[in-house]
Parts: structure tokens; sequence; C-alpha cells
């Protein structure tokens, strides 16, 4: 998993039919090299491996990078720890790391020395974490859906993704305020409707 939002100073946004490295593609979208791994990311890995099969540059890739994890959230939990989607709701306050102007982690690397709770997401807590907007690749694939038309997986233009997603109305950058200062009661004045779990 990752927090950060589309580059939109991405250095890469190659549109050539032979562009066909999911690697280098993968890494053209965030500005901070996050895939250290040498590991290989096998061509369709999102339509031919289980979650649990992924290795951790494929697992990496299926972030869009749109920051909306990031954002502040009411979540009803049953007595299991299940959640019901229908009542999440999503406030357009941020974690304190989020640099509003980007939508990029400020510390992306070490941010759980800044924010100890920060959630790792990974396929263990996946199943607990059915709050993710509807359009996250790992709730997706967790839920037997595609990848959203507009992944960079899929178009393989990282312009053209950040042209679509916004098209779509997703991405926290630009629109979101940070939660340093922020009371419980004016964070409750902050739900947003454009984000969908
Ligand atoms: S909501 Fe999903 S796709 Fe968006 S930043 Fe978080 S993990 Fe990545």
């Amino acid at each position: 998993m990752t927090i950060n939002l589309l580059n939109k100073s991405a250095p890469n946004s190659k549109s050539d039919p032979e562009f066909d490295s999911e690697e280098q593609l993968t890494m053209s979208l965030f500005p901070e090299s996050q895939n250290t791994s040498n590991e290989t990311i096998r061509p369709q890995f999102w339509s031919r491996f289980a979650l649990s099969e992924l290795n951790h540059s494929e697992w990496e890739a299926l972030c869009d990078g749109c920051g909306s994890c990031c954002l502040i959230k009411y979540i009803d939990e049953d007595e299991h720890g299940d959640v019901d989607e229908e009542l999440v709701e999503y406030t357009d306050v941020t974690c304190q790391l989020m640099d509003c102007a980007t939508g990029y982690c400020q510390h992306y690397d070490t941010r759980q020395e800044h924010v100890p709770d920060c959630i790792q997401l990974t396929m263990e807590n996946l199943p607990q974490m059915m709050w993710l907007p509807s359009h996250c690749a790992y709730k997706r694939l967790y839920k037997g859906q595609d990848l959203p038309s507009w992944h960079l997986l899929l178009t393989r233009n990282a312009v053209v993704t950040q042209q679509q997603m916004r098209a779509a109305n997703i991405g926290v950058a630009g629109r979101c305020v940070s939660e340093v200062g922020m009371s419980d009661e004016e964070m409750e004045e902050r739900v947003v409707n454009w984000v969908n779990p």
C-alpha cells in the first residue's frame, strides 16, 4: 500500500505502445522511489494471480495514489470488527503528514515514526479494511472486481490516468485540509461525499 498521490510532474508519461514494463510504468507515478525491490512485476498479474500470491512490487503497484485512505473517516464496526460500508463517512481532513497541495505523504518512508498508528495495508488486514473507497484496487480485487478503467496498470500512461482520475472525481490533492489544530466538532462538519466506500 502506498499513500501518495499521483505526481503531477511525473517524469514519465509515455504512451508509447512499446512501453510495456510494468515496473518502469509504476515507478513513473511516484516522486520518490518506493519500490526498492528487485522483484519482477509479472504481466497482467492483477488478473492472473490471487492477492495472496503477489510479490511486494506487485502489491505496491496496485495503489493508485489517490490518498483517500489518509482522510479521517467515521467507521461503524459491529462486534466482530466488520465494517458496515454503507455507514462509512469520509471527511476532507487528512493525516498530519499529508501535503494537501500535492497529495503526497511528506514522510512516506518514515511515516510510522511520525504517526505510529498509520496502517500498513496487508493481505492479512485487508478484510477488515472495507472502509476503503470503492475505487481502491485492493478492495476491488479482494471483492473479485476489476481494476478501475483509469488505473495506470491498464492505461500505461500516467497523464491519461491522472486526467481520468480527475474526471472521475478521485484524489485528495488540492481539496483536503490537515487535521492539525482541528477540533472534533470542526471535523464532524467536514464530511464529504466525493469519497465513496
Ligand atoms: S485508497 Fe487504495 S488506492 Fe487510494 S491511496 Fe489508499 S491504498 Fe492506494
